[in-house]
Parts: structure tokens; C-alpha cells; sequence
């Protein structure tokens, strides 16, 4: 009897284990192609490093100064945390994009060469962008004087791209009415994902 009760606390430890090990959302292993991918200061600009734990999403640096990639992995995750909670990604679509996204750390904002919105969905022409949905899968994100995460748009540009992914649509003109996605909600999350990443000091 004692050793049935032993066998079935083992084969429930066991359950439980391989249950966890089902429900990771990116990869846990920090395997040998994220340990070699660092920014090197001698050799040329701009670089591309991996970001560990999301498969084959990279970011490219203009310098070795720029946020070093495990803070971006970990904003990545935040994002994707937040994303979870308000609108769910049942079919990974998000989760998959996220895998192989591409962020471009620029170091000066830029003027927006085409027709843009702000966040009310108000054109824009020529004014000075601190981010932009370059592709499914590219963004551009200035990285900003504070030297933290929270202060850039990358939250804002990964709503766009993961938009894209899960409707179809990158809804450039935010809440406004031409384009459909962007909802109050989604602009919340992003506060919300800002305060996380505060939390964290990133
Ligand atoms: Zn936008």
C-alpha cells in the first residue's frame, strides 16, 4: 500500500513536470548560438545580435552601448505576457512572429518620408517619429536619452506587427476608423506593458 502511495506521488510529481515543461511559451534553453551571438566593439556597425529565447528574432545595434539583448528578450516577454492576457493568441500566430522579428535600434529619430497617423488617427506628413512597423516582422525603434525599454515605442510597434500577424492588418492609424485592429485596449496594454517593464528597470 505505502509503496502504491509512493509510486503515485511519483507519477504525479512526474505529471505535474511534464505539464510545465508543455506550457513554456518561448524556448528555455539558452543554447550555444545565444551565447555566441554579443555585440563586438572592434568589429564594423551596425551589427545583428540574436535575442535569446525567441528562436530567430535579432536586433540590430549601431553600437554596443545600445540595450544589451537580455533586456530586450525579457521586454519581448513582457509584451507577449500582456498580449496574452488581453487578447489571447490561441493559434501562436503572435507567439510566431515574435520568433523571428528583427529590431533595429536607431539612434536619432526620424522624419516620416510617407503619410502616417498618430494615435487618435490624425494624418501626419514629415513630422519626427520615435518608431516604425518597417515590415511582418522589422520595426524600427528609436532607443531614446533614458537608457530604458519603457521610454521607447517598442511596445507600440510590437502591437503593430503582432496585429498584423493575428488580423491581417497593421492598423497604422491607431484608434482611428479608416484602418480596423488598434483598439483602447490595445493602447492600455501597452501602458500596462510599460509599467511592467518600469518594474523591472528596463
Ligand atoms: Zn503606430
Amino acid at each position: 500500500m505505502r509503496s502504491r502511495i509512493i509510486l503515485l506521488i511519483l507519477f504525479c510529481l512526474c505529471a505535474t513536470q511534464c505539464e510545465s515543461r508543455k506550457n513554456i511559451i518561448f524556448s528555455n534553453s539558452y543554447t550555444k548560438i545565444y551565447k555566441n551571438s554579443v555585440c563586438k566593439p572592434d568589429e564594423k556597425f551596425p551589427q545583428i545580435v540574436m535575442i535569446p529565447f525567441f528562436e530567430s528574432a535579432t536586433q540590430l545595434v549601431e553600437d554596443c552601448k545600445t540595450y544589451p539583448k537580455h533586456k530586450t528578450a525579457l521586454a519581448m516577454m513582457i509584451f507577449y505576457h500582456k498580449w496574452q492576457e488581453y487578447f489571447g493568441d490561441s493559434d501562436y500566430s503572435v507567439k510566431n512572429t515574435l520568433n523571428k522579428t528583427m529590431i533595429k535600434w536607431g539612434k536619432n529619430v526620424r522624419v516620416l518620408d510617407a503619410n502616417g497617423f498618430d494615435l487618435e488617427g490624425a494624418p501626419l506628413t514629415h513630422a519626427l517619429i520615435a518608431g516604425l512597423t518597417e515590415s511582418k516582422t522589422v520595426v524600427w525603434v528609436w532607443q531614446g536619452k533614458h537608457g530604458k525599454i519603457s521610454e521607447t515605442s517598442l511596445m507600440h510597434e510590437l502591437v503593430h506587427i503582432s496585429l498584423g500577424a493575428s488580423v491581417g492588418n497593421f492598423d497604422p492609424d491607431h484608434e482611428g476608423g479608416k484602418y480596423y485592429g488598434w483598439s483602447p485596449a490595445h493602447s492600455v496594454m501597452i501602458e500596462e506593458a510599460k509599467d511592467m517593464l518600469r518594474a523591472f528597470n528596463i
